[in-house]
């Protein structure tokens, strides 16, 4: 497998770092970075101040040539009826997106030993691995530890473990 990292707006390359070494140790996959591109015209919701999280995974899948393709920005997404999403993917598909706009909000209350910003590079890890899961035909999982659990907040990706377990490995693509 190859995946392409599109970054969309101003993305650091510390986050483009993380989001390669998260792919590269979970998937054992070849990983491209691109250039960066601007972000996609009319995707932003004025009432909302927010981003539509689609427009991004259309880009990714547009300038990505890769096996998988994940758009990677630091702008505010929602989709539908959620207030924000971290990411999103359709299953199976070959275009994905996450947004590191909400992995910053706050740290992990002391749950780990870890730095602030230890915490937010194993979110940005932890996510690209979650939203190429989705594309390799995974659903949520129920094992909280699992990357594949549904973290609707960062609370839930701080307990999650930047791995897929047992089960999530055997039924992956
Ligand atoms: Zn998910
Ligand atoms: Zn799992």
């Amino acid at each position: 497998m190859h995946v392409d990292i599109v970054p969309v707006g101003d993305v650091n390359a510390a986050v483009k770092r993380e989001a390669s070494g998260g792919l590269r140790s979970v998937y054992e996959c070849e990983v491209t970075v691109h250039d960066a591109h601007t972000i996609p015209e009319g995707s932003y919701d004025e009432s909302r101040k927010q981003y539509r999280a689609e427009e991004f995974i259309d880009l990714a899948k547009r300038v990505g040539s890769g096996t998988k393709n994940i758009a990677v920005t630091p702008k505010d997404l929602y989709y539908h009826r959620r207030n924000y999403v971290f990411g999103l993917a359709y299953l199976g598909g070959s275009g994905s997106v996450i947004s590191t706009y909400r992995l910053r909000t706050s740290s992990d209350g002391g749950f780990s030993n870890r730095s602030p910003g230890e915490i937010f590079s194993d979110r940005v890890r932890k996510e690209v691995v979650h939203e190429i899961g989705h594309t390799l035909g995974l659903e949520h999982c129920d094992n909280k530890r699992c990357v594949m659990n549904f973290s609707p907040t960062v609370r839930e990706v701080d307990v999650k473990e930047e791995r897929l377990c047992g089960s999530c490995q055997r039924n992956a693509l």
